[in-house]
């Protein structure tokens, strides 16, 4: 058997493994390259194997640099299923097109650029994107599937963000069975809305991310109470907004529980909350349909939630005039917008600094809002 590390080794985006044994050749996630100049050209540059020859990939989760390249994989003539958790499906449904509207959105915009001389064409269109949904395959978590002859799988929770999957692969070579277990992006134990990652028990061969491997998390009492100290000194004391940056795909829902949750406990005046990114909101939307994924503690909050007793004010914004009038907003909200990992978010900033959003739809500077950004 032979296993390739074809992204995110040295480096944290672009996950890509490719397993080669007896009679069989599969991807464990297929990541798009994230940020640094040459992240675009890096995307661009061909697989180092022929995508036709793959015979099935398991996908760990949505996130995008896990995910983003599969409908190039598929327009580049990969023909097999793409094996992932019913609500890592239900994710990929609107990340794969947001992903590809980005793509043409800036491969237009480098073409006006350029005047058409050695613009590169989008990675892949819409419409790539959804013939690739048309291979994903939900497979519920701790169920044992097999792929292909010779090949089992199982997803186990990997409490990361909705539908997140350590995958336990055992590939049978001369009667013989090898266990991979390839841990995907980890959650931290104790963290709201999901579960805990699974305990697994025994490998043969173990690959583990390790972003975090070398640090220690602060202490999430102290990080709550931050955020209260924030919140109140801005809206109520100083009369301001509180913008939030996180990523569209957890992070969000994370805040939002917390919000929630301390408003509930009687901890924070009820505040103004606003989810400005419509990626933000599907995705929130998802969660909530994934009840059955929910940590106790979530359900909990869940259930009083629908009594509607002493909630914070929440509203989405659905069209970019929406998001234009938060600007009018003077002070008493806390608005939660798309940063970092998306890269046409409406508030762009990793620096602490003003950026423009790359989308010019709803694109406009972070001071306008006047707000206090607050790091997510
Ligand atoms: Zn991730």
């Amino acid at each position: 058997m032979k296993l390739h590390f074809l992204g995110a080794a040295r480096e944290v985006t672009g996950s890509c493994f490719l397993v080669e044994a007896l009679n069989v050749r599969f991807l464990v996630d297929c990541g798009m390259v994230q940020g640094g100049r040459t992240a675009a050209a890096r995307n661009h540059e061909p697989f180092p194997f022929d995508p036709a020859s793959i015979d099935f990939v398991l996908l760990t989760h949505a996130h995008i640099d896990h995910s983003g390249l599969l409908p190039k994989l598929t327009r580049a003539g990969f023909k097999g299923a793409i094996y992932a958790t019913p609500a890592t499906v239900d994710l990929l449904g609107v990340m794969l097109p947001d992903s590809a509207h980005i793509q043409e959105s800036d491969a237009k915009r480098n073409a006006q650029r350029l005047r058409g001389k050695d613009a590169l064409p989008p990675l892949y269109t819409l419409q790539d994107a959804s013939d690739c949904l048309q291979q994903v395959r939900g497979i519920e978590y701790d169920r044992e599937f097999a792929p292909r002859v010779g090949v089992r799988a199982r997803f186990r929770d990997a409490g990361h963000i909705l539908g997140s999957a350590i995958i336990e692969v055992w590939v049978t070579e001369y009667g013989y069975p090898t266990k991979l277990v390839f841990s995907g992006d980890l959650g931290q134990p104790g963290r709201p809305i999901l579960r805990d990652p699974t305990t697994i028990e025994d490998a043969d061969i173990l690959v583990i991310e390790s972003t975090y491997g070398n640090r220690q998390h602060k202490d999430f009492s102290a990080t709550e109470e931050e955020m209260i100290g924030i919140v109140e000194k801005t809206l109520f004391e100083r009369g301001g907004n509180v913008i939030v940056p996180a990523f569209a795909v957890g992070r969000t829902q994370e805040i939002l529980y917390h919000l929630h949750r301390l408003t509930c406990e009687g901890r924070l005046r009820q505040p103004k909350v606003f989810v400005d990114s419509p990626m933000a909101t599907q995705a929130t939307r998802i969660t909530r349909e994934h009840l059955e994924l929910f940590d106790e503690q979530a359900k909990r909050l869940a259930g009083w939630h629908a009594r509607g007793e002493n909630l914070p004010y929440l509203s989405f914004t659905a069209s970019a005039e929406e998001s234009m009038a938060l600007n009018r907003i003077r002070s008493g909200a806390i608005i939660i917008s798309a940063s970092g990992m998306c890269d046409a978010g409406r508030i762009r900033t990793t620096c602490g600094t003003t950026c423009h959003a790359a989308n010019a739809a709803s694109c406009f500077p972070v001071s306008r809002r006047r707000g206090r950004l607050a790091g997510a």
